[in-house]
């Protein structure tokens, strides 16, 4: 995990490219970088802005205060946000990431664990009900861990080991 977060400050800081990990890179007039190797193209502003929303989702704040915190767009963070809950969806489908919830006790468990959760987003759409509730099901089964390290891979990892 710690390879992961150096790998990431690297880029963020322009000296590494995120696709082939090549240490030369230059700029080019619109403020992005580009790689010397494999010519891609990237805005480290724009990694470091996602890593800092995948931080603040992963703490569950809501997309309407991190934007305030963070002077961003609501539309930006919230776009941010429900790309994250896509990829959680995805990624709790891949088999034994999702164990089940089936004794009784253990889902009443969960349901007041969503509910709590699910009561500090009032900006909540009816129409992606089921994107927030999986959410809740990734937080409650990873409750245990470093929810950041498994959204950090999560999001990045394919990204990064292109
Ligand atoms: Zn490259």
């Amino acid at each position: 995990m710690k390879v992961m977060y150096n790998q990431i400050e690297q880029i963020i800081r322009g000296q590494q490219c995120p696709k082939c990990r090549q240490k030369e890179l230059y700029w080019l007039s619109d403020r992005r970088l580009k790689c010397s190797s494999c010519y891609y193209r990237f805005s480290a502003n724009k990694i470091r802005d996602d890593l800092t929303l995948l931080h603040y989702f992963s703490l569950g704040i809501p997309a309407h205060k991190a934007a305030k915190a963070l002077r961003f767009s609501y539309r930006k963070v919230r776009a941010k946000y429900m790309q994250y809950r896509g990829e959680i969806m995805e990624y709790l489908k891949q088999p034994g990431r999702m164990p089940s919830l089936s004794p009784k006790g253990a889902r009443r468990l969960f349901w007041t664990f969503a509910w709590e959760k699910l009561s500090k987003y009032p900006r909540m759409s009816r129409e992606h009900f089921a994107l927030y509730l999986k959410e809740m099901e990734f937080r409650y089964l990873y409750r245990r861990k470093n929810i950041f390290d498994v959204l950090l891979r999560m999001h990045f990892g394919p990204v990064f080991n292109y």
